[in-house]
């Protein structure tokens, strides 16, 4: 929420501005404009297949996509320009949809490596891990076993959880972290990040399809994307409102304000909220 850092971390900004990105020659974002200050919330909500993974991955520099215009920058830094690991040096973190598994590599291993390449001190991983992993419930029998590999959907984002509670980076990305948590693992995770906002300062891009998540990761501010668009912006009440109309409205809006392509995969949208694959 909307509290000062508690420390004396300078303020930190995510500022994306005008940008526009392809995948396999398909363009999914079409100009977004979107500023992230240290301590903020910010959900970005759209229904399935608006671009939300996009926009999170190309932020965060997977590779597979195309760069088609505009700027991100972390304190000024052109995160664009910047290969993911850089990115994520500069304080940026993200939580993926789908955390990859990596056999042979533990989380521990993980978190020494990055503490390491971030120049940052990196005694007492293990000791930061096993408090992070107290803070939300995360079963220290996992720390030693290979990145996420077995890991429910639930265990893999309480994973994801744990690494930012221990790398505490500037700005984090936080693609669907809903997605496979019940409902005590959603408020654990949840008031871990929340705390974050105050104690360092954290900013939060939650993205999301499905309002369950910001009952309990309350944002200051709300944006809709449709099509790779941001139509609509606003206060926690437009989360509320969105549960109950859901879309349709600014699908009615951008489809009478823009010629229908083909294959727009309008069809797809009728159950805005419907928490199948996307
Ligand atoms: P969301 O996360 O909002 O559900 P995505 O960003 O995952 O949406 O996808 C947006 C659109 O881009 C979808 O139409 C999806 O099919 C398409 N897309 C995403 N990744 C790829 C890819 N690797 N190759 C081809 N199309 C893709
Ligand atoms: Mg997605």
């Amino acid at each position: 929420m909307n509290t000062l850092p508690l420390n004396t971390a300078p303020a930190s900004e995510l500022r994306i501005e005008g940008l526009r990105a392809s995948v396999a020659g398909n363009v999914i974002l079409n100009g977004i404009d979107l500023v992230v200050r240290s301590g903020e919330v910010h959900a970005v909500m759209g229904p399935n297949g608006s671009g939300k993974s996009t926009l999170s991955h190309v932020i965060a520099g997977r590779p597979g996509y195309e760069v088609l215009g505009g700027t991100v920058t972390l304190d000024g830094v052109d995160l664009l320009s910047l290969p993911a690991w850089e990115r994520s040096r500069a304080g940026l973190f993200l939580a993926m949809q789908y955390p990859t598994e990596v056999p042979g590599v533990s989380l521990e291993e993980v978190l020494y490596e990055s503490l390491t390449a971030a120049g940052r001190p990196r005694d007492e991983v293990r000791e930061r891990m096993v408090a992070e992993a107290g803070r939300i419930g995360f079963d220290e029998r996992f720390l030693s076993r290979p990145l996420n590999v077995d890991l429910s959907g639930g265990e893999k984002k309480r994973n994801e959880t744990l690494q930012l509670g221990v790398l505490q980076p500037k700005i984090a990305i936080l693609d669907e972290l809903d997605s496979g948590l019940d409902v005590d693992a959603l408020r654990d995770v949840s008031r871990r990040i929340e705390q974050a906002t105050g104690e360092t300062g954290l900013g939060v891009l939650a993205i999301t399809h499905y309002s369950r998540l910001l009952h309990e990761l309350r944002p200051d501010f709300v944006h809709v994307l449709v099509k790779g668009r941001l139509v609509a912006e606003g206060g926690p009440e437009l989360a509320v409102e969105l549960e109950q109309t859901g879309y349709a409205q600014y699908i009615a809006d951008d489809a009478a304000n823009t010629v229908a392509s083909a294959g727009s995969g309008l069809g797809r949208l009728d159950d805005p909220f419907a928490d199948h694959l996307a």
